[in-house]
């Protein structure tokens, strides 16, 4: 089977899929070149096998609200790929979530897992339960009966989850209490715990300092650095924040933050203390909108932050945030760099501009990849009962950031992806990843 036939054939099978097929095709436009140097990825039909999830489990979550009603949601955990490790990747509480969300998501994180260089496998869950618009009590019952049905299909080498939208340190702790609680067992079975039970310190930074430090690293194989810069952030949640507050750290300037009720905009920049109030605003989840109140700037309801001049934009909320129109909007605006601290903020027409325009795209498969990576660290940290200080993980993180930023550098360099201006990281990416999980599963024959 070709390349083709096998999106061809998910195409058929998954039709009412499109996200899904989305991050086949992205993966699949740059690994035929892989596929097409060595006979055994066909023979063992490595792409086919890992575009089929290892196993999907689906369940009834029945969970009691504040009026004493029985609420119902549906959940899920796509078990992709455990070829190089335990099953690994964040849950979603958001109403958007469905098979087709949390299946481009699972296999997304297959290869980013793999880029960290830890031994993770690929996974993802979550629920269409919406987390917004209800009380710190129904969460808790929520997170609670959530797991009561998980519980069975995760374990600290079996499968091991996180937070993501919707999830924050709360949820998991709630998550990690009731498994411990059905188990009597105390293991690192949930990374994002809350530090002093098992959680590590720079697991909440993680995401949103990697992303800038793979930026940094993107700059420095230009010869430039991030002082100085204009940097436009999308999103307020953890992600967004983290990265705000690294770049601010590092000499940039932020002018922008959003949810999705609209932009936030200070043409004076955040300051560690305007980024620590949008932090509290968020956790107590109060509108971003109040922001002026205290220290001025410009809320503009309904709109995206691709509106201002800047040169690196960091897309952090969500799938598909960025349209070709608006990548158009950033171009023109000055953005030369574009580094993906959500996953798979560009929709595929974004992702062609950019790369015809010859920005430098950092892909959230590599760009994102330290939250999962200090997830790693924590899994180890929980196996050897010891904790890692602040300093160290962050240290840690760095060095993980740089090596996903030269092997995928590598890797696009090695297939002929490169060109004179610029480095193509996301075909590098995809290829650096796909191999570490190819090589396994060939040498495994035909067990996954
Ligand atoms: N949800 C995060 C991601 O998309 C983190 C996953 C994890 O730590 O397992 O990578």
């Amino acid at each position: 089977m070709s390349m083709q036939d096998v999106i061809n054939s998910i195409e058929q099978r998954y039709p009412h899929q499109p996200e899904f097929i989305q991050a086949v095709k992205e993966v699949a436009s740059t690994i035929q070149v892989v596929y097409d140097r060595d006979p055994n990825f066909a023979k063992y039909k490595v792409f086919e096998r890992l575009t089929e999830p290892d196993r999907i489990i689906s369940f009834r979550i029945n969970w009691e609200d504040d009026e004493g009603n029985i609420q119902i949601n549906r959940g899920w955990r796509v078990q992709f790929s455990n070829a190089i490790g335990p099953y690994k990747g964040g849950i979603r509480f958001h109403p958007t979530v469905n098979e087709s969300i949390l299946k481009f998501l699972g296999f997304e994180q297959i290869f980013k897992n793999a880029l960290t260089g830890l031994p993770m496998g690929g996974a993802k869950g979550g629920s269409d339960f919406n987390p917004e618009d209800k009380s710190d009590n129904e969460i808790r019952r929520f997170c609670y009966a959530f797991i009561r049905e998980l519980y069975h299909y995760i374990g600290q080498d079996m499968d091991v989850p996180a937070g993501d939208i919707g999830v924050s340190g709360k949820e998991v702790s709630y998550m990690f209490a009731m498994y411990k609680n059905l188990s009597h067992e105390y293991t690192g079975v949930l990374t994002g715990k809350g530090v002093g039970f098992g959680g590590s310190l720079c697991r909440s930074e993680a995401t949103g300092y990697g992303a800038v430090y793979f930026l940094q690293n993107m700059l420095k194989a230009r010869n430039d650095n991030i002082e100085g810069k204009t940097v436009l952030v999308s999103g307020a949640g953890n992600v967004a924040v983290h990265a705000a507050e690294k770049a601010l750290a590092l000499g940039a300037k932020v002018i922008t933050l959003s949810d999705s009720k609209g932009t936030l905009y200070d043409e004076l920049g955040f300051t560690q203390e305007k980024i620590d109030w949008v932090k509290q605003q968020k956790a107590a989840r109060r509108p971003l909108f109040e922001y002026h109140r205290e220290f001025g700037g410009l809320w503009i309801p309904g709109a995206k932050p691709w509106q201002f001049d800047g040169d690196i934009a960091i897309p952090c909320a969500t799938q598909n945030e960025v349209t070709e129109e608006d990548a158009r909007s950033m171009f023109e605006h000055g953005i030369r760099y574009v580094v993906e601290g959500a996953n798979m903020p560009l929709d595929a027409d974004a992702i062609d501009y950019v790369r015809a325009k010859k920005m430098h795209y950092a892909p959230g498969k590599a760009a994102n990849a330290g939250g999962v990576a200090v997830s790693g660290l924590e899994m180890s940290q929980n196996s050897v009962r010891q904790y890692r200080t602040f300093e160290d993980v962050d240290q840690q993180l760095q060095i993980i950031m740089r090596n996903i930023h030269d092997d995928a550098a590598a890797a696009a360099a090695e297939y002929g992806f490169n060109c004179d201006e610029c480095i193509d990281y996301m075909s590098g990416a995809n290829i650096a990843g796909y191999n570490r999980v190819a090589n396994a599963l060939i040498a495994y024959g035909i067990l996954n």
